[in-house]
C-alpha cells in the first residue's frame, strides 16, 4: 500500500504506486491537454507530483518538451538567480565491507591501495583545500565498522572545522556516509555536520539486492528509512540521489520524488538537495557493464523535470560530468557543483602511487577550482562560497520557507557576492579577479532591498581592505 507518511521504506516507496505512475506517464505522454494542465500548475513555481512530473519526463512532444526545459530555466532563476556555490569531496578512508558491484571500493577489490588517513593527514588534505578557495567539503568514506567508524568520522569532522590556515578555513562540512542509527546521527549533527547524503543508488528494491550482494548495505529497508533516523536524530538537511545507470531511470525519477514526499509529509520538510550522479569508469568497474546509462539529453531532461517538480531543492551535480555537459545542465536546474574534485584517499596534498591510484572513480572535469570559477562567471554566473544559511541556523524548514518566500534573493545573492570576494581577495588568479571585480560591480545593483545593498556595498570595501567571513 502507497502511504507517503508512512515510516515503512515499501510503503513510501511503493512498487505498486511506482509501476502505476510509470503506467499513467506512458498513457499520457502525448496528451497535450494534460500536459498543458500540468504545466500551468507548474508555472506557479510551488512543484509537482511525482505522476505530473513523470508525464513531463515521459513527454516526446518536441514542443512541449522545449517549454519544460524553459520552465525549469525560469524556477531556477527564480529560486536561485544565477548563483553556483561550490565544494569539494573529501575522501577519508576507502576501505568497504559492502559488495556494491558498481564500485571499486567493494570488499573483494583486491587490486586497489586501501588507504585511511590519519588526524595530522586530514589536515595536509584540508589545508591543500583551504589553498584553493575551499570553504565546503561533502566527506566521504566507504563503510566499514573497523577502519571507520562513527568516532574516526566524528574526529575527522572536529579536526577539519578546528584547522585555521592564512585566510582559510572550511566552514561547512556536509556529511555522505553509510546508513547509521538514530544515535549516530544525533552524534554528527551534535559535531555540527551541514547536510547528511546519502543516495539510494537505486529505488527498485529487486535491482538493489542484485546490486549489493553482500554487506550491511544489502538492507534495502535500512539504507531506505535513513533520511527517516537522520531526522529523528535531528539532522533537518538531507540529500537523496539515485546513481543513474544502475537501473531503468524513470523508475529512478519517479522513486526519487516520491521519497522527497515522503519527507516532506512526515517531516515537513523536503531533501535539503539532489544528487543527479551518473556512473562512471572505476579501477575494476565498467560502466557498460550496466546496461541502463542514459544519454546527455535524458540526463538534461531528468535535471529539468527534478527542477520544475522540487522548485526550492538544492541540485548538485559532481566533477563526474564534463565540462560540456556541466554548462548545458547548469541552468536547467543545478545550484550546486564540485570543483577540482580529487576521489583518491589522500589525493588533494599526497604524493605516493597510491594516494593517486585508490580513487573511486574518474572525474571527466580536470580543470582547476581557479579555472572553473572564471568559466562560471563568463558564462554569467556567480560562483558562491557562502555558507551562511547553516551557520544561522537556517536549516530544515526555516530554510525551506526563506527559499519558498523568495527573500532568497535578498540574503543568498549578497552572500554570494561578499564570499566571490574574500575568494578573489584570497586565492583567484589576476584574471579571475579582474572579471570577478567586474562581476561583483554588475550585480551589486540586483540586491532588491536598499538598506542591505548599502550594507554590502560597505562590507566588499571592508573584504578588500583585509576583513572576512560576513554574512547576511
Ligand atoms: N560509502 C557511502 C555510501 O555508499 O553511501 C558513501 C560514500 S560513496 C564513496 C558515495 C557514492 O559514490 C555512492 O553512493 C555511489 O552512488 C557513488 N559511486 C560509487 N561507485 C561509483 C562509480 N563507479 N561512478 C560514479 N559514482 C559512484
Ligand atoms: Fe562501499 Fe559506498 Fe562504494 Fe558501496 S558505494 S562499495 S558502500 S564506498
Amino acid at each position: 500500500m502507497y502511504d507517503p507518511k508512512s515510516h515503512v521504506a515499501t510503503e513510501f516507496i511503493s512498487n505498486d504506486e511506482i509501476q502505476a505512475t510509470l503506467a499513467y506517464a506512458d498513457a499520457n505522454k502525448d496528451n497535450v491537454t494534460l500536459i498543458d494542465q500540468i504545466l500551468d500548475k507548474a508555472r506557479l513555481h510551488k512543484g509537482l507530483d511525482h505522476r505530473e512530473a513523470s508525464v513531463l519526463l515521459a513527454c516526446t512532444l518536441p514542443a512541449k518538451n522545449k517549454e519544460i526545459m524553459g520552465l525549469a530555466k525560469g524556477i531556477k532563476e527564480a529560486y536561485y538567480g544565477t548563483r553556483i556555490v561550490m565544494f569539494a569531496p573529501l575522501y577519508l578512508s576507502n576501505y568497504c565491507v559492502n559488495g556494491c558491484v558498481y564500485c571499486p571500493f567493494h570488499g573483494q577489490n583486491k587490486t586497489i591501495p586501501r588507504q585511511k588517513l590519519t588526524q595530522a593527514e586530514i589536515e595536509r588534505e584540508v589545508i591543500a583545500l583551504q589553498d584553493m578557495g575551499h570553504k565546503r567539503l561533502a566527506l566521504e568514506t566507504g563503510e566499514d565498522p573497523v577502519n571507520s567508524p562513527i568516532e574516526y568520522v566524528l574526529e575527522s569532522i572536529n579536526t577539519i572545522y578546528s584547522i585555521k590556515h592564512k585566510n582559510g578555513a572550511i566552514r561547512r562540512v556536509n556529511v555522505n556516509i553509510a546508513a547509521t542509527t538514530v544515535e549516530n546521527y544525533k552524534k554528527l549533527h551534535d559535531a555540527g555536520i551541514g547536510t547528511y547524503i546519502l543516495f539510494q543508488e537505486t529505488y527498485h528494491k529487486q535491482s538493489y539486492l542484485d546490486l549489493h550482494p553482500y554487506g550491511p548495505k544489502r538492507n534495502y529497508d535500512y539504507h531506505t528509512e535513513a533520511m527517516d533516523r537522520a531526522m529523528e536524530g535531528g539532522i533537518d538537511d538531507v540529500g537523496i540521489g539515485v546513481l543513474f545507470g544502475l537501473d531503468k531511470f524513470r523508475y529512478e525519477f519517479a522513486g526519487l520524488l516520491m521519497h522527497a514526499e515522503h519527507l516532506e509529509a512526515a517531516y515537513g520538510v523536503g531533501p535539503h538537495t539532489i544528487s543527479v550522479p551518473r556512473i562512471c569508469p572505476a579501477d575494476d568497474i565498467d560502466p557498460e557493464s550496466f546496461d541502463n546509462g542514459i544519454s546527455d539529453e535524458t540526463f538534461e531532461k531528468i535535471v529539468a523535470c527534478i527542477r520544475i517538480a522540487v522548485p526550492y531543492t538544492g541540485m548538485i551535480m559532481s566533477t563526474r560530468e564534463s565540462e560540456d555537459i556541466r554548462r548545458e545542465v547548469l541552468d536547467l536546474g543545478i545550484s550546486q557543483i564540485s570543483g577540482a574534485s580529487v576521489t583518491s584517499v589522500g589525493g588533494y596534498a599526497g604524493e605516493t602511487q597510491a594516494d593517486l591510484e585508490s580513487n573511486q572513480f574518474d572525474t571527466s572535469d580536470k580543470r582547476s577550482l581557479d579555472e572553473v570559477v572564471r568559466w562560471l562567471m563568463d558564462l554569467g554566473y556567480i560562483p558562491s562560497f557562502c555558507t551562511a544559511c547553516y551557520r544561522a541556523g537556517r536549516t530544515g524548514d526555516r530554510f525551506m520557507s526563506l527559499c519558498k518566500s523568495g527573500q532568497i534573493q535578498n540574503c543568498c545573492h549578497p552572500n554570494a557576492l561578499m564570499t566571490l570576494k574574500e575568494y578573489l581577495e584570497d586565492y583567484a588568479s589576476p584574471e579571475t579577479v579582474a572579471a570577478g571585480n567586474r562581476l561583483i560591480d554588475d550585480q551589486i545593483g540586483d540586491i532588491p532591498n536598499e538598506r542591505i545593498r548599502q550594507v554590502v556595498a560597505k562590507r566588499l570595501d571592508a573584504i578588500a581592505g583585509g576583513a572576512r567571513d560576513f554574512r547576511i
